[in-house]
């Protein structure tokens, strides 16, 4: 599958928001948002006209740059949230957070969306005991999701596990940290979705 492989801090910049892409160095010193805060570019720092398109495109990318995914993939997930029952922005969200390399990023498994899609790719992962080694599985409630046990002593395994300490693991998921294991409890809803986006306006991006 294709994936974006420039460098990750020019998204956050582009967004003007920290995005978390790139785990320890996020909350580093180091942070590129912090250290400058304005769009790269030659034209960077020329102030851009605001249009309603223009904060609508920029809600879009930022959310599809947060799960490190293409406009292809996204386009996807916003038809298969068009087709739910409920709240199209809502279900979208839902969508994306159920992937599987989300849910091990948001259990501390790993420090990044990006981590996490690599140690799933290598199968250090397993749902409900079966190896599974792909990040775009979308987990279901009752299943059970653990780090292989052949798996338990890797580097960034457990240096994301001190990363995350501080994490908090949201309520719709449970992680039982000794056994390096998590439980989808419920699937998860809008409250408990902490993003720094207005999912309404992708979908009015994509009813234009
Ligand atoms: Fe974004 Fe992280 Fe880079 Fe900061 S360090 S700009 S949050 S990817």
């Amino acid at each position: 599958m294709a994936r974006y492989i420039g460098p990750a801090c020019r998204l956050c910049r582009r967004e003007g928001t920290k995005l978390f892409l790139k785990g320890t160095r996020c909350i580093s010193e180091k942070c590129a948002v912090d250290r400058r805060a304005y769009p790269p570019g030659q034209h960077g720092q020329v102030r851009a006209r605001v249009s309603e398109y223009r904060t609508q495109l920029r809600e879009k990318q930022k959310l599809k740059r947060i799960y490190g995914l293409l406009e292809r993939q996204f386009r996807l997930y916003f038809y298969k949230a068009d087709r739910k029952k409920g709240v199209t922005g809502d279900n979208l969200l839902s969508l994306l957070e159920s992937r599987l390399d989300n849910v091990v990023y948001r259990l501390g498994l790993a420090s990044s969306r990006k981590q996490s899609r690599m140690l799933i790719r290598h199968n250090h992962f397993s749902i409900n005991g079966k190896t599974v080694n792909i990040p775009s599985y979308l987990v279901n409630i009752g299943e059970v999701i653990e780090v292989r046990e052949k798996s338990r002593g890797l580097l960034p395994v457990l240096s994301a596990l001190e990363v995350s300490g501080g994490r908090e693991v949201p309520s719709w998921l449970s992680l039982d940290m000794a056994q390096l294991k998590g439980e989808v409890k419920t699937s998860p809803n809008r409250e408990e979705i902490v993003l720094p986006v207005n999912e309404q306006l992708v979908v009015e991006l994509y009813s234009r």
